[in-house]
């Protein structure tokens, strides 16, 4: 971008600082305005608590701006599903193509609030049973933006306390002094919320799952012993880890670490429970007998195959092992949850 600023830019940088203030960020590299950057929210008046969808929006300013477009990203949506984002891509490119040679930001921030406003309800499913939002349904949004029924909320709140309880309970009574108290957080994105699960106690679970045909273990879904692995695996030739590989391996190292330092690592280190681990009932048994059923592959097998979350390993709760090191699971206990 040339020091002399084009005054267009220039005017309109001044009325966005002037008319959104502390709602936008511009980012400069001395006097010379780099990119936008602003949270929009759908228009409800004042009423924060209607709001239940948002996105950050980033225009980065090209050399030859306003005669060629800048870049425009959205960044961290919430509450919008992916058919919802890409009507409102569309939108933003053929208005940048109709907006060259004069300033476009006001028209994109307009642009998108009317779209944020149109789908200003939860589109996708709740991440802790999966079922959608259906009219009658009791849902709640998180500070962070992120939706789940109220009922599934509250449980998974209350079981990640008990949880929480009964690990502490596990420790020395020197290690209970010094473990962090409990919080309750968004099973999404691990932010602390400020929410009373006994205040959505009373919320009834969500439709779907009532209307729902009751899930029952197909044949098809069971491992059998008889099966035979499948064709390819056995005429595959023998795995070896090739130069290509371990530089990708390498590199991949390096992305983790990079991502743990810019804190973007959800639950690394963390000595809570997993964000949205799922177990069955039957999954809590089989980790009460973990010690001598001797079959630790089988058990394995069985929960990867019946379609359960859980991202956890069952293991001795040794927490020392919280720490491992990038690239190989903590090995941590089952979290019971509320499923
Ligand atoms: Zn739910
Ligand atoms: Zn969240």
């Amino acid at each position: 971008m040339s020091s002399i600023m084009d005054e267009r830019v220039t005017d309109e940088i001044e009325a966005l600082e002037a008319i959104l203030m502390d709602d936008v960020v511009i980012k400069r590299v001395g006097d010379v305005p780099q990119s936008i950057e602003t949270v929009l929210h759908p228009s409800t008046g004042d009423d924060i608590d209607q709001q239940y969808v948002c996105a950050t929006l980033i225009v980065k300013l090209t050399p030859g701006y306003p005669d060629t477009s800048p870049e425009v990203t959205l960044r961290n949506p919430r509450g919008l599903d992916d058919e919802v984002l890409a009507n409102i891509h569309l939108q933003i490119r053929e208005k940048l193509a109709d907006c060259i040679g004069q300033p476009v930001v006001f028209e994109l921030i307009e642009l998108i609030r009317e779209c944020l406003t149109e789908s200003n309800l939860p589109s996708g499913q709740c991440m802790i049973c999966l079922f959608g939002f259906t009219k009658g349904d009791m849902f709640i949004k998180t500070e962070c933006y992120h939706y789940f029924h109220s009922h599934c909320l509250a449980l998974h709140l209350l079981s990640s306390r008990q949880y929480y309880e009964e690990e502490k309970e596990k420790l020395a009574p020197w290690q209970q002094m010094t473990r962090a108290p409990f919080k309750e957080i968004c099973p999404i994105c691990r932010i602390e919320v400020t929410i009373d699960p006994s205040s959505l106690a009373g919320a009834p679970p969500p439709l779907s799952s009532v209307n729902a045909a009751p899930f029952f273990l197909t044949d098809e879904m069971k491992v059998s012993d008889h099966a035979p692995p499948p064709i390819s695996s056995v005429n595959a030739e023998p795995f070896i880890l090739t130069d290509e590989m371990k530089e990708l391996q390498r590199k991949m190292a390096d992305l983790l670490a990079y991502q743990q330092a810019k804190g973007g690592i959800i639950g690394y280190g963390d000595s809570g429970p997993a964000p949205l681990t799922i177990t069955t009932p039957e999954d809590n048994e089989n980790n009460d007998n973990n010690g001598t059923s001797g079959c630790s592959q089988d058990s394995k097998v069985s929960n990867a195959n019946s379609g359960i979350i859980n991202n956890r390993q069952s293991g001795n709760g040794n927490s020392s092992n919280d720490n491992s090191a990038p690239g190989s699971p903590a090995a941590r206990p089952a979290y019971r949850g509320p499923y």
